[in-house]
């Protein structure tokens, strides 16, 4: 089998057009979705996220800033900015560029973002909506995923998913959305015990471990749909996922690439985030 390739950046591009018709629409009723991102320290790939951020933001007509604070700054001065832009009702959604510096406490931070304009979808408020399957901010990676998976025409309902990596952006949240559209999912993270024994059970199998070309083309079933998040630097400077491309796509029905894979949507469902927020001020009328 070769595998279809799923590119988020294609898709992206389809849903940016329909979130720019959104917009005008908004704007048209005196609502013009603002995100304010936060950056704190001068971590270059950070600010190449956040710049990447005010562009897609640009390109749907929607309005952003960024706040830029030295790496010196502390949890107190962040926290009331934070609480300053939570009260400013012309900021929709606010976002906290992660990680943070480590006198700062991510958590604290986090749940100091008022639920209404968390587009990240990391407070514990809208994870537990998530969890319970009501109406939120889903966390833009994972939303991102599913919606590929959706465009796709990928079955989730009484699939086995197999998830590689358990983190609280990624991971965890990812096996909860295909949760909840009825797969059955198995986690494996760095504990695991044969990780390979998993991956080869996986009828959809999403890897997010950041743990460069790991998996192979015998480590997977034949068939399968391979959602690769990772994001990995080789020493040449090219990037690539957790999956050995050439050798998984000869098996997979349908895979991800790295780049032009599953990040162009996360930014994606970051826009969308914030103008579903949008909506809901525009919504009581202020
Ligand atoms: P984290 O480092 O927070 O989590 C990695 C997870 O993978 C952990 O749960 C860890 O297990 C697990 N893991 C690590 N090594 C192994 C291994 N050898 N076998 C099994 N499990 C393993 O990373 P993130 O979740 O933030 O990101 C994961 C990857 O996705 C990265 O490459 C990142 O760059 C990329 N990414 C891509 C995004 C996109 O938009 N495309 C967005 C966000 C992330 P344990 O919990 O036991 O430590």
């Amino acid at each position: 089998m070769s595998a279809t390739e799923m590119n988020g950046k294609e898709l992206s591009k389809k849903i940016r057009t329909e979130l720019a018709g959104e917009v005008l629409q908004l704007k048209q009723n005196g609502v013009t979705p603002h995100l304010t991102v936060i950056i704190v320290g001068d971590d270059p790939a950070s600010q190449s996220y956040v710049r990447g951020k005010e562009k897609a933001s640009a390109e749907v007509g929607m309005s952003s800033d960024i706040i830029a604070l030295p790496s010196s700054t502390s949890e107190q001065d962040l926290l009331g900015q934070i609480d300053r832009l939570n009260k400013h009702d012309s900021v929709h959604g606010i976002l906290v560029q992660l990680p943070l510096p480590d006198h700062i406490n991510e958590q604290h931070v986090i749940e100091s973002i008022s639920p209404e304009k968390d587009v990240d979808g990391f407070h514990p408020v809208n994870i537990g909506k998530m969890m319970t399957g009501n109406s939120t901010f889903l966390p833009c990676t994972p939303y991102g995923i599913i919606t590929m998976l959706k465009a796709h025409d990928v079955r989730m309902e009484g699939k086995h998913v197999v998830v590689a990596g358990r983190s609280n952006i990624v991971g965890k949240p990812v096996g909860q959305l295909l949760l909840n559209e009825n797969a059955t999912v198995t986690y494996c993270h760095s504990k695991t015990e044969n990780l390979t024994d998993y991956t080869k059970e996986a009828d959809i199998l999403i890897l997010a471990m950041g743990r460069a070309n790991v998996i192979r083309g015998e480590h997977v079933k034949n068939g399968a749909v391979i959602v690769d998040v990772g994001i990995n630097r080789l020493e040449d400077g090219t990037l690539t996922g957790d999956a050995d491309f050439a050798s998984t796509a000869a098996k997979a029905s349908k895979i991800t690439p790295v780049p032009r894979g599953v990040g162009p949507m996360t930014i994606t469902m970051l826009l969308k985030n914030t103008i579903k927020a949008a909506r809901g001020l525009s919504a009581v009328g202020k």
